[in-house]
């Protein structure tokens, strides 16, 4: 069986969302491509997770700056970021 795709550990309350995360069960490369890989099938796999919310909140929370996190990439994050930041801040 191939090992899913590491995640957040447990221990504190606000990463249980890590526990129904769908990535968890797939394949980790396709989240975190190569320079100029594709990320659609990653994408996908995150309009079905029932995480989606709490995980974009994660990575936007810590700065993670590679890969996809809830269904949007680096340069997206990055965008959103910034918006947020001169909208005065996520709310
Ligand atoms: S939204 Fe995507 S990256 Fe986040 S936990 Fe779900 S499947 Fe994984």
């Amino acid at each position: 069986m191939r090992a899913g795709r590491a995640l957040p550990g447990g221990g504190a309350e606000d990463r249980g969302w890590v526990d129904s995360a769908l990535c968890a069960q797939t394949d980790p490369e396709g989240f975190f491509p190569e320079r100029g890989g594709s990320t659609r099938t990653a994408r996908r796999v995150c309009l079905a997770c029932e995480v989606r919310v709490e995980c974009l909140e994660y990575a936007l929370e810590n700065d993670e700056r590679f890969g996809v996190w809830g269904g949007l990439g680096e340069r997206e994050r990055r965008r959103l970021r910034r918006a947020s930041g001169e909208a005065g801040g996520l709310p």
